[in-house]
């Protein structure tokens, strides 16, 4: 039984009869009304419930001090009465006044009903002497039985009422108690989520402050870091003439091939080995600390740039020993998802004796000396001098001279005979750069290709020869085509395919004889670009062959992914030196390949009768090599001779 479902009352009263009374009105089956909802409720199987509504438990007490003892001990048992009738007069105990009196201080739960025959008392009376007036009620002897059973199940509904209410409350306080509690534990999280969050953001700032310093791929110090380290180098040699400090830049080889061909996810995981690399080169005997500061500093200046700081070496030679170690570590090969590569650094190294007062002129001569450890063949670390400044100058000046080669017509278009293996008759040639420098004389297109192609002025330089090889064409009816060279960054120029139309047109030539060579690199670099400017060559009629085969790491299988006309094996694979078993194995399947897609296949770079003759059994069609002629000026290209000399050699 719930606690609110009351359904006890007791009767106080001196007079023995009032108590059968209210036993008759209190605890008789109710009236027609209710009999019905009594039978309802049976059809229902409520019949308890129904019969308890009419039905109370009397309890009789026939003293004021004996009920009070009963209500008492009811409410100790936790079994309260809801109600209490009580006479107002009952000698020779306590009369209704002081039973209430009483009973109000254990119970002010229960409602007291003053039952009374005579005014004796007046309301006001009873109401100053009685707490818990609201459940204090009067019932006029002689009873109405109808008002008295009212009452009851007015009385007991409201007890059930003010007892769930109060249960309510209950439940309500604890509920806020709960709550609160609740409310200071997350108070209590709070702070310590507040003394977290100072930590992390502390712990941030630091990182903050750190990947500022440092470089997000690598790890390694960035430039910023870099600069300030060697600003700091500058200013204490400057105040110590003995405190010696060296900046090495180090260029990986073939990061620009590895990048552009195994694409840029190869190309970063490389950056990192070479990061890691270079810690573990200067560790641990460079990375000696003297106090905290470690004597050498390797950091990432940006795209395959980096630099090392030494400090504080009394001999040149550990720095120069330094640079020998980091080459040798760097020449490890490398294992890129899968594939090996292989490549040489160049290194570049200056030393404060050169009285440097900035970070950039350190920078620059390092950078300096680094191209001239290229030129001298790579892998290798050259010190920085200052013909090595004038050198960068006349680099400098030559890019000037170049852009003005053109108009000053110091560039020349030379072509090499693409012969036939079958028939030993030319049936094409590749058109080749050629610059005649007023002051140099001869420069090769190693020499100013390269950089031709960092300034740009390679586009206009491509456009160019591109009109002597179509004029040129109309002077070689015996040749089915003549090659041009188009240069990545031509294929990147957004009206790329205009001017070749435009020349196609003015010039009057059938397009059909024009191919342009395309590098793997270009190819790889950028695959969109390609495909792109490839459609649009062929869709203009001419061809595209790829020039260079075999040296961009490409595989196969990219020959299928382009719509090529041609292939274009690189020299290397026919090198006497380097042939093998596995190079003849290659090229065997690119000339099968080639065959099976229909395309050309050009072999390259073919010097001797012994490549011709291992050509011819791999079943090699058409060569291009210094045997047959080299690069010759258009006026010197007959084509009979080259047709009968070599060949009948060959023969
Ligand atoms: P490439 O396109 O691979 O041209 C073939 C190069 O190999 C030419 O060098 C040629 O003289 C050389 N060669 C031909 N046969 C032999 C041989 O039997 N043995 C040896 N050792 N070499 C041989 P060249 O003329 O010095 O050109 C070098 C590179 O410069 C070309 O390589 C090409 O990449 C670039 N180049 C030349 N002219 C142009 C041009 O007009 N535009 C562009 N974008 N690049 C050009
Ligand atoms: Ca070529
Ligand atoms: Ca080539």
């Amino acid at each position: 039984m719930n606690e609110y479902e009351n359904n006890r009352i007791l009767v106080i009263d001196d007079n023995v009869d009032i108590h059968s009374d209210f036993r008759k009105i209190l605890t008789r089956p109710g009236t027609s009304a209710t009999s019905l909802d009594a039978l309802e409720a049976q059809m229902l199987g409520e019949t308890t419930a129904v019969a308890s509504e009419q039905t109370f438990e009397l309890a009789h007490a026939h003293q004021g001090e004996e009920g009070f003892m009963m209500l008492k001990k009811a409410k100790e048992r936790k079994e309260p009465f809801f109600a209490a009738f009580v006479d107002m007069r009952m000698p020779p105990g306590w009369d209704g006044l002081k039973t209430i009196q009483e009973i109000r201080k254990v119970d002010v739960d229960a409602t007291i009903v003053i039952c009374t025959a005579f005014s004796d008392h007046s309301w006001e009376h009873i109401a100053e002497q009685v707490k818990a007036l609201d459940k204090l009620l009067i019932l006029k002897k002689p009873f109405d039985p109808v008002e008295v059973q009212s009452m009851a199940r007015s009385l007991r509904e409201r007890w059930a009422l003010l007892k769930q209410a109060q249960l309510r409350t209950d439940e309500l306080e604890k509920l806020v108690t709960v709550r609160t509690s609740e409310l200071e534990i997350e108070r209590a999280k709070d702070k310590l989520r507040m003394d977290e969050l100072e930590v992390v953001v502390a712990e941030r700032t630091g990182e903050l402050r750190k990947l500022a310093m440092c470089d997000k791929l690598t790890g390694l110090p960035n430039r910023v870091q870099f600069y300030d380290r060697l600003l700091a180098a500058i200013s204490k040699q400057q105040k110590e003439p003995s405190h010696q400090y060296a900046v090495m830049f180090i260029d990986f080889d073939r990061f620009k091939v590895i990048n552009d061909s195994l694409g840029h996810e190869c190309g970063d995981q490389l950056l990192r080995s070479i990061s890691e690399r270079l810690t573990l080169a200067l560790s641990p005997s460079d990375v000696v600390a003297r106090g905290t500061s470690p004597l050498a500093l390797a950091a990432r200046l940006g795209g395959d740039e980096f630099c090392i700081l030494m400090e504080g070496f009394n001999d040149e030679a550990a720095v120069l020993a330094t640079a020998d170690r980091v080459l040798h570590i760097l020449a490890r090969p490398y294992d890129l998802a899968g594939r090996v590569v292989n490549s040489t650094s160049s290194i570049g190294i200056t030393f404060s004796r050169f009285g440097y007062r900035n970070a950039e002129d350190v920078l620059r001569d390092a950078d300096t000396a680094m191209y001239s450890a290229k030129a001298n063949g790579r892998g290798r670390a050259v010190v920085f001098d200052h013909t090595m400044h004038e050198r960068a100058m006349r680099r400098l000046v030559l890019e000037n001279d170049l852009r003005h080669a053109i108009d000053r017509g110091e560039l020349a278009a030379w072509y090499q005979p693409i012969v036939s293996l079958d028939t030993r008759q030319p049936i094409g040639a590749e058109a080749l750069l050629r610059w005649q420098h007023q002051q140099h004389g001869m420069i090769a297109p190693v020499d100013f290709i390269p950089l031709a192609e960092e300034t740009g002025l390679i586009v206009p330089i491509g456009i160019w020869i591109f009109e002597q090889a179509a004029r040129q064409l109309k002077a070689f009816p015996q040749l089915q085509y003549l090659s041009v060279n188009v240069s990545r960054r031509q294929l990147a120029e957004k009206e790329f395919i205009k001017p070749l139309e435009e020349i196609i047109a003015r010039v009057g030539v059938d397009p059909k004889r024009l191919v342009c060579e395309i590098t793997e690199t270009a190819l790889t670099t950028d695959p969109e670009i390609a495909r792109r400017a490839i459609g649009e060559i062929r869709q203009l009629g001419m061809r595209v062959f790829l020039d260079d085969f075999g040296t961009g790491l490409s595989s196969l299988g990219s020959l299928r992914r382009f719509e090529l006309d041609g292939i274009k094996l690189d020299r290397s694979f026919l090198d006497e030196h380097t042939f093998s078993r596995r190079t003849a194995a290659v090229v065997h399947s690119a000339i099968t390949l080639a065959g099976d897609l229909e395309m050309t296949l050009v072999a390259e770079g073919v010097e001797s009768l012994e490549q011709v003759a291992l050509l011819q059994s791999l079943a090699c069609k058409t060569a291009q090599g210094y045997l047959f002629s080299r690069p010759i000026p258009a006026s010197d290209f007959d084509v009979a001779v080259i047709a009968e000399t070599p060949i009948r050699r060959a023969a």
